[in-house]
């Protein structure tokens, strides 16, 4: 198992505040002012109310594995990294994100594992959101 590639995102006017963040280690999520919605992915209104007034603050970066799979065979740049793990963490704060289970062995990973966000960055001004076991309390 090798380390995954950390292609850069495609940037948005929409979600260069949220990649700028990355850089930092921060991981921003919306809140809907009027309906109080927590909204996961950066857009411009929300998804429940459609207000366009939407604050923005820093998730915890805590979560637990909602779902997961373990790739072991890919015909990609991501092939030197099999075996790795794609899944679904719910976020302390409720979204559902895709993303990698990583610093770990892909057979330990389990559902409803707590999990904590981890950055690796992309050499281009922003970085990519994965999560890695909680170790210790
Ligand atoms: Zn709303």
């Amino acid at each position: 198992m090798s380390s995954l590639p950390t292609p850069a995102p495609m940037v948005t006017p929409i979600t260069s505040e949220f990649w700028e963040a990355t850089s930092r280690g921060e991981f921003l999520l919306q809140k809907c002012d009027e309906c109080q919605t927590i909204v996961w992915f950066p857009r411009k209104h929300c998804p429940e109310c459609w207000t366009t007034k939407l604050s923005t603050f820093t998730a915890s970066g805590r979560g637990t594995v909602y779902s997961f799979t373990v790739i072991r065979k890919v015909a990609n740049e991501y092939k030197a990294a099999t075996p790795f793990v794609v899944g679904y963490v719910e976020l302390a704060e409720g979204p559902r994100i895709m993303t990698n289970i990583v610093d770990c062995d892909p057979e330990s990973v389990t559902v409803g594992m707590d999990v904590e966000m981890v950055f690796h960055d992309t050499g281009e001004g922003n970085a990519l959101y994965r999560f890695r076991p909680v170790v210790g309390p």
